[in-house]
């Protein structure tokens, strides 16, 4: 079997103990890999009922067999755990080198157990792990971590970083971890569960290979996907402008939500805050993860000015939007500073500038005043109080404390009414594609596994008519302010984003090919027997399930499978919004899930999990 290294690492972290373990063959070919097999290993082996900061909760590093070949988009891991932010099963993928580079060192993954005593770090140079002491490292911010690990492990291959900052260490609960600066495992707080655990970063050296079972095969398939993926409009328009390119398309479809999600498209702001701006005034160069030929990452450089930076990471589309359209803001040169302060920290940029709208929200409605907020005016259209509140929180100082528990939690804090302006969904902050615009996404956010989630599926880019997989009923239009046969089209598109995931392809590159092409990656990288894309789909919708059911042990029910007041809020006369009922109640019928949200004992079997049903009951 290719694609796998057959081998886990698992450190101990209050022992200072490092062993190997793995996984069965059947389970790699029944939940692939990446957040599939984390999820398996958690409900096997951890307690679900352990608080997310305690010892008791792991941490899961996993790849997929996609990861480190040579196939396009095959760059990405994911870091795995109880979330701190939202209670319920976490994860979020990364891209980069990091990834690549522990598979050529020669594992799939490592689970972290415990607490280390003192600030450590694990160095991984192939067979070989050691924990270090990370004590001279704590209070520094990713991007001074990655250089100075990279200049103390220097010689040969060049190392890859994987780090939390400040946010990290004070368990701001939507902090995320940070590899070799631009990429970021940044939903879900899994750098305040890394931090937890006083491990500062990951550092690896691998000087393996990831050689695919059908060698011959994979050459030509690579060939071909690379072709099509780089001929493909989608991947064009990020090649040119990143994620950032979805601004100006965005705003004419109602997709980017403005004023915490209260305005109608402005087309203004998208004017000032789009692709072509960034690649006018700021744009470097392009940079692009492991094996990928989009190339969708930005070097940028704010050279003068108030919010001058130094050249580094560019904003992604989403946090133009956080700190860009949300609170008002058309100096992209401000949402860029804010960008390298929650990089540099370590903070996710869509939670925190959600969280940073929301309190300009509570602000303007009198909820919180000056003296909640040290003084500062939280006036939309500023960027100067969301920078110092970015700060805030990371230290967690003054409303910083409140804000870095997550808006959720902040609105019950704050309370006078604040909870009516929350835009989550189990207490992830919805990214930055508007429902009311889009009716599947709708639906997405409230079934997504872990809260409002754009990337476990290819609604976005189905919905939105930049991909079609016909060969699995998915056609190349849908009218997105329609709620009939979304209910269909994103139950295919959740079995479809779902392996993706935990093959740890990317979804960009996805959305170039066609399922087959996919489902051909994992045969030929594998050598899995008939692989094909009916297996392919069968395998997503076994891994929404087992993700289901943790959550359902976790006390998620229906009621938790809903979008929030605001999203279903109209944004004009004639706007229209979601049919919340129809959808769930036909996803739920498709799905094969009880009235209470749980995956029915049939669908369970069905789907090959009868080994799990008696934990649900
Ligand atoms: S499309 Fe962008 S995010 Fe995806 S692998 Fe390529 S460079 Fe990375």
């Amino acid at each position: 079997m290719g694609g796998y290294k057959n081998r886990i690492l698992e450190i101990d972290l209050s022992a200072s103990r490092i062993e190997v373990t793995d996984v069965a063959d059947e389970d790699k070919r029944r939940f692939i890999g990446g957040s599939g097999i984390a999820a398996k290993l958690f409900l096997d082996r951890f307690d679900l009922r352990a608080d997310p900061l305690s010892p008791d909760n792991p941490l899961i590093i996993m790849c997929g067999p996609l990861t480190g070949t040579a196939l396009p988009g095959t760059s990405r891991f994911v870091a795995c755990g109880k979330s701190p932010l939202t209670g319920i099963w976490g994860e979020s993928a990364c891209g980069g080198n990091f990834g690549a580079e522990l598979k050529m060192a020669g594992w799939d993954g490592v689970i972290f157990k415990g607490v280390s005593e003192k600030p450590c770090y694990l160095l991984i140079e192939d067979s070989h792990s050691q924990l270090l002491d990370a004590s001279d490292l704590w209070g520094k911010d990713i991007y001074q971590v990655t250089d100075i690990l990279k200049a103390r492990h220097k010689g040969g291959r060049h190392a890859k970083v994987f780090a939390i900052g400040r946010a990290g260490e004070n368990l701001v609960r939507f902090a995320g971890i940070g590899n070799d600066k631009g990429h970021f495992s940044g939903r879900t707080g899994m750098g305040a569960l890394m931090g937890s655990k006083r491990l500062k970063a990951i550092v690896v050296r691998g000087r393996g290979t990831c050689e695919p079972a059908l060698a011959d095969e994979y050459k030509g398939l690579r060939q071909a996907l690379i072709k099509k993926v780089n001929e493909a409009v989608p991947a064009q328009a990020l090649r040119q402008m990143g994620t950032d390119a979805g601004m100006d398309l965005g705003m004419m479809t109602q997709d980017v939500p403005i004023k915490n999600w209260t305005f109608p498209p402005d087309f203004d702001l998208s004017a000032n805050l789009g692709g072509p701006v960034l690649a006018e005034r700021y744009l470097k160069r392009v940079h692009s993860c492991y094996a990928c030929p989009i190339a969708c990452k930005r070097v940028i450089c704010v050279e003068d000015g108030p919010y001058r930076t130094e050249e580094g990471p560019g904003p992604e589309y989403e946090t133009c939007c956080t700190f860009g359209t949300m609170i008002l803001n058309k100096d992209l040169a401000g949402v860029i500073k804010a960008n390298e302060l929650c990089n540099r920290a370590g903070l996710d940029t869509i939670s925190c500038g959600s969280v940073i709208a929301f309190a300009y929200e509570c602000f303007e409605r009198g909820i919180i005043s000056k003296q909640d907020t040290d003084g500062l005016e939280l006036r939309w259209g500023e960027i100067d109080p969301a920078l110092k509140l970015i700060e805030m929180i990371t230290t967690r100082k003054g409303i910083g404390a409140i804000l870095a528990e997550g808006s959720r939690e902040a609105a019950k804090i704050f309370g006078k009414g604040a909870k009516e302006f929350l835009v989550e969904v189990k207490g992830l902050e919805a990214p930055m594609h508007d429902p009311r615009g889009f009716h599947g996404m709708g639906l997405a956010y409230a079934v997504s596994t872990r809260g409002a989630c754009h990337l476990q599926h290819m609604t976005l880019y189905i919905e939105q008519g930049m991909s079609a997989y016909p060969e699995v009923g998915l056609k190349s239009s849908y009218k997105g302010p329609l709620s009939d046969g979304k209910a269909q089209m994103y139950l295919i598109s959740e079995n479809l984003g779902v392996p993706c995931n935990s093959a740890c392809l990317c979804i960009f590159v996805l959305g170039c090919l066609s399922a087959t092409d996919f489902a051909d990656m994992l045969r030929v990288t594998t050598g899995f027997n008939h692989f094909d894309v009916r297996e392919l789909l069968e395998s997503g919708e076994r891994i929404n399930l087992l993700k289901r059911t943790i959550n359902a042990i976790m006390g998620i029910r229906r009621e938790h499978d809903r979008l929030p007041k605001r999203l279903l809020t109209p944004l004009s006369h004639e706007g229209c919004i979601p049919d919340m009922d129809l959808m769930l109640k036909e996803y739920y019928e498709l799905r094969g899930l009880d009235e209470m949200g749980r995956p029915k004992r049939g669908t369970l079997e069905a789907a090959g999990l009868k080994d799990i049903i008696s934990r649900i009951d």
